[in-house]
């Protein structure tokens, strides 16, 4: 690696020790860009990878609030505002128990370069708590959702940090976090995005990382002389990303074969029935494993992690970090996967990744592969900023083309370095470009 590189990642996991995810972020991140400062010596002296490390702020803060029983619990509650270098903060919010600094850091870092591929002026930021949604009432999600904003809202406006959200953070979460904002902020604004039709959200948000995801690994099987359709699919998760990734999977002609959740994998050779899983999951709220009840001659697995041993030419991990690990790739790789793209961040660990690279398999990484959802979240700013409405076609529209133009970048770039099948290179790189001009242009600051 890069003298340079190689220091300031050293330095990083000195500096921020028992942050593994960060480090696991940083160091893929910092690898791919070692080529470009051997191309460029200068960045050195101007500290811009020092610069690019640290969060310009990170606010914790505790959300203390009441149980159906009327116990008072508190929750750890994170803002972590990357890099405003090329537009406000964005990025989502996250509500899962595993929630900590580490698992904000890394989001927060990969936005950055997410944000930056998808050619809209936003910057990198993530938020989040270790609360767990799950089992909790409506009147609990509430009364939670209000907490957590009575702190965020002195952080967060619509030129200063939007936030979206993200894993146990959907349409009925925003809708909380976003009326308690009006209220004690005195301002209908576009602070969040993800929000209701109703109050200035926008079409096709909902199901926007999930096409994106396909729009883009569409594009790479084309560009490598494949196609998606015919091609055996598996999906993890069925969560939103996951839901929205499969319907525009089957649109295009793919069958996908098997869905999961943290207990187990839903495995269906007809092909998978996304009405059910829609039923199940959007409306009941309900576990996958209900699928079976219904389809009879599905099966269910009570293990997540194994629906990577399913035979299938296209993989997309869509449920959450680390989730695809060494074996599990050689397992795909071993039953003829052609494709991989990262619905979630990160689910696929730095080892997984090389398996794939190695092994000629297209790889899409998440923070290109994934990006859509944050595109359009900044479609909804703009139509907010306007007072506009597109329909859906004009903003499922403009989605394709910015998915096409991150995967014409992103393959550019690894073709410029020498390496036109890595497009972990080339996201990176291809990432790194405009907010570094952006940075220099800004001075020391
Ligand atoms: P949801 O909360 O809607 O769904 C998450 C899904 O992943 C659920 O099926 C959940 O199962 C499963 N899951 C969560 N944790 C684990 C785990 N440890 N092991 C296995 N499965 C797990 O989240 P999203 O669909 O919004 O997000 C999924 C991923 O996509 C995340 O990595 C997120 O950061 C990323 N992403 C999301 C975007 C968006 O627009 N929503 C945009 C870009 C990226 P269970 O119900 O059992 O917890």
């Amino acid at each position: 690696m890069n003298a340079y590189a190689q220091r300031v990642l050293d330095e990083l996991k000195a500096k921020n020790p028992n942050e593994p995810e960060f480090h696991q972020a940083a160091t893929e991140i910092i690898e791919s860009l070692s080529l470009v400062f051997d191309k460029h010596p200068e960045f050195e002296s101007k500290g811009l990878l020092e610069m690019i490390v640290e969060p310009e702020r990170v606010v914790s803060f505790r959300v203390p609030w009441v149980d159906d029983n009327g116990k008072v619990q508190v929750n750890k509650g994170y803002r972590v505002q990357f890099n405003s270098a090329i537009g406000p903060y964005k990025g989502g919010i996250r509500f899962h128990p595993s929630v900590n600094l580490s698992i904000m850091k890394f989001l927060g870092f990969e936005q950055i370069f997410k944000n930056s591929l998808t050619g809209t002026p936003i910057g990198g930021g993530k938020g989040g708590c270790n609360f767990d949604p799950k089992g909790k009432s409506d009147n609990e999600i509430m009364r939670f959702c209000q907490a957590f904003m009575s702190e965020l809202y002195r952080h967060i406006g619509a030129d200063t940090d939007v936030p979206a959200g993200d894993i146990g953070v959907g349409a009925r979460e925003i809708g909380y976090m976003f009326g308690y904002y009006k209220k004690i902020a005195n301002e209908h604004v576009g602070v969040l995005t993800g929000r209701g039709l109703a109050y200035g959200g926008s079409l096709a948000r909902k199901e926007a990382t999930g096409y994106g995801l396909v729009y883009l690994v569409s594009e790479m099987l084309t560009h490598f002389g494949n196609t998606l359709k015919g091609q055996t699919v598996v999906i993890s998760g069925s969560g939103n990303v996951s839901i929205y990734a499969a319907e525009k999977t089957m649109q295009l002609g793919g069958k996908v074969v098997a869905m999961s959740d943290s207990n187990g994998y839903i495995y269906d050779a007809d092909g998978i029935d996304l009405a059910l899983v829609k039923e199940i999951k959007e409306v009941k709220r309900g576990r996958i494993s209900e699928y079976v009840q219904t389809r009879k001659n599905a099966k269910y697995v009570a293990k997540h992690t194994d629906i990577w041993t399913i035979p299938c030419q296209v993989a997309l991990p869509c449920a959450t970090q680390n989730e695809l690990d060494v074996d599990a790739a050689k397992a795909l790789v071993k039953n003829g996967v052609i494709a991989v793209g990262e619905g979630a961040n990160m689910p696929t660990t730095l080892e997984a990744t090389k398996v794939f690279l190695d092994a000629g398999v297209l790889f899409a990484p998440g923070k290109a592969a994934n990006a859509g959802g944050v595109a359009t979240s900044a479609l909804e700013m703009a139509q907010s900023s306007q007072r506009m409405f597109w329909s859906f076609e004009e903003v499922d529209q403009k989605l394709h083309g910015i998915m096409v133009n991150i995967f014409k970048n992103i393959s550019c770039a690894a073709a410029e370095y020498g390496q036109p099948k890595n497009l972990v290179l080339g996201a990176n790189i291809a990432g790194f470009k405009k907010l570094s001009e952006a940075m220099l242009a800004h001075g020391v600051c």
